[in-house]
């Protein structure tokens, strides 16, 4: 099946890591041109350097709006346009609910929520006047179970994230912009490295397939979602928890 992503450009935010290493791999795999946006931005220009010639790495803090129009400009810059956003960019906290205070309420719906909200408002920018584009966000179970073993915080940013997901459909959809977004369960990347073992057994007792996800398992929804096959797909969330969660 053809994608169509050859010579398309995306940028994929928290693209050193993780889902977002794995998205970046995944759409250069496909021929796309890639720009692998982190704050951590030295991992990101060594996977960049490794993805090849056309894969770039990037500086990005997607909580600062002038750090996030400069990524998008040094994209447009370098190749001229943006085809598709995949915002991977996120942090995770398991603090109990009683002992969240404002500061961490405001760091991680900060990345996780504004940050997707920055990120596509400033590459809708460039996608709008064209007339076609691609935004696949990441949400999580979290958002849909109250979190397993995230906090409260995290839960409602993922949350957030399909409504504002839906909010992007309809704004952008009029203009031939498709925007969906993935819910990922437990998934093997650095962000759960630090769950306990008897949370993580406890999750893969209650997974129908019994085993966390792979983030490459991620990474073949998202370049589907930011692909042509996907032409009629829009609004959607879709869940990738090995059966964890069935709703
Ligand atoms: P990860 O390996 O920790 O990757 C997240 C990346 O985002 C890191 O490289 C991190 O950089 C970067 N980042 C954090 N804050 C940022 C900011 N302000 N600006 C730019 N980049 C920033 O985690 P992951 O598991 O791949 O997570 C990717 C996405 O999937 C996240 O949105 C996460 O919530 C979601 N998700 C993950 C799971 C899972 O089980 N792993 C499940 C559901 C959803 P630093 O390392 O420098 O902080």
């Amino acid at each position: 099946m053809d994608t169509g992503l050859t010579d398309k450009v995306a940028i994929v935010t928290g693209g050193a890591s993780g889902i977002g290493l794995s998205c970046a791999r995944a759409l250069a795999g496909e021929n796309a041109r890639v720009v692998l946006a982190d704050l951590d931005h030295e991992s990101a220009e060594r996977e960049a350097l490794e993805l090849g010639t056309d894969a770039i790495g990037a500086s990005v803090d997607v909580t600062d709006p002038g750090s996030v129009q400069a990524l998008v400009d040094t994209t447009v810059e370098r190749w001229g346009t943006v085809d598709a956003l995949v915002t991977c960019a996120g942090v995770f906290h398991a603090t109990p609910f009683d002992e969240i205070d404002a500061l961490e309420w405001d760091r991680v719906l900060g990345v996780n929520l504004r940050g997707t909200f920055l990120t596509t408002q400033a590459v809708l920018r460039v996608m709008l006047p064209r007339g076609q584009g691609r935004i696949v966000t990441i949400a999580s179970l979290a958002g849909q179970a109250g979190g397993l073993a995230a906090g409260a915080a995290y839960a409602a940013s993922k949350a957030g994230v399909v409504a504002l997901t839906k909010s992007i459909a309809r704004f952008a959809g009029p203009h031939g912009i498709t925007a969906n977004c993935v819910n990922p369960g437990v998934i093997d990347t650095p962000m759960i490295q630090a769950w306990p073992d008897d949370a993580r057994e406890r999750t893969i007792g209650a997974t129908p397939l019994g085993r966390v996800g792979s983030p490459e398992e991620v990474a073949a929804m998202v370049v589907v979602l930011a692909s042509d096959v996907a032409s009629f797909v829009h609004g959607a969330h879709i869940d990738i928890n090995g059966g964890l969660l069935m709703d």
